[in-house]
């Protein structure tokens, strides 16, 4: 199959690779229908995430159709349309009972990568480097999804892939950073930076009854985006940062 693998800093290529199977039996593989890009991939690209190789296959934001399906999956049968959140997680761990999915104890096969990186472990993620598991991601024909009896979201007939595909990652970010500003109808929401997740955290905050809203970026398109979502726009006068450490 042909999928996205990172050859290094700089360096994508369109690869022909070897086509997932099922490993454990609560997997599905799902065939590609739609995927994105995420600008965390942008931090692969660059050299900003370290702990990738060469080979490893990108991409996670992503949804699909189930060509196969473990014993033990009870949730997903084949032809079921689904979309896949990039949090691998068991469903079963102390932390998952919990429904702190993004630090599931068990989907992460090695997490000393994650602790020396991050000073603790995290769940395993797609396509997302050695650091969260080294799992192929989903910038590809076919995938593999671990624990897939816990987290794809099957999608309704009558719903477009276009309406479905940000359920995996940048609308549910957007939507937790505005619900956890417990926003109440009197508050004014300030967000910087209006890319993607910012434009889902405008519309969330609206969506959680703010008063007003009001979209800080340095970029024209993105700030006239925020209006049309009902923010009032208001142009940084610094020059905005990279997400980098010095
Ligand atoms: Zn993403
Ligand atoms: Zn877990």
């Amino acid at each position: 199959m042909k999928a996205l693998c990172w050859h290094g800093k700089g360096d994508i290529r369109c690869d022909d690779v070897r086509e997932p199977k099922l490993q454990d039996s609560r997997d599905v593989i799902i065939k590609m229908s739609a995927c994105a890009i995420c600008g965390s991939d942008l931090h692969l690209m660059d050299g900003y995430i370290p702990f990738m190789e060469k080979g490893d296959v990108l991409g996670h934001e992503f949804m699909g159709e189930v060509v196969d399906v473990g014993k033990d999956n009870k949730n997903l049968k084949v032809g079921d349309r689904v979309v896949v959140p990039f949090t691998i997680c068991c469903g079963e761990c102390e932390q998952c009972l919990k429904g702190n999915w993004s630090v599931c104890e068990r989907s992460n096969p090695k997490p000393e990568n994650a602790i020396k990186a991050f000073g603790y472990p995290t769940a395993g993620l797609f396509g997302y480097s050695h650091l969260t598991g080294g799992f192929a991601g989903g910038q590809a024909e076919f995938v593999r999804v671990p624990y897939a009896d816990v987290s794809p979201i099957i999608i309704p007939n009558g719903m477009s892939d276009e309406q479905a595909l940000f359920l995996g990652d940048i609308f549910p970010t957007g939507w937790m950073a505005a619900l956890n500003c417990d926003i109440q109808p009197t508050d004014i929401v300030a967000i910087w930076g209006c890319g993607p997740v910012g434009q889902f955290a405008i519309k969330s905050a609206l969506m959680l009854g703010a008063a007003r809203v009001i979209a800080i970026d340095n970029v024209p398109e993105r700030l006239a985006m925020a209006q049309q979502a009902g923010a009032e726009s208001s142009i940084s006068m610094m020059r905005m940062q990279p997400f980098r450490t010095v």
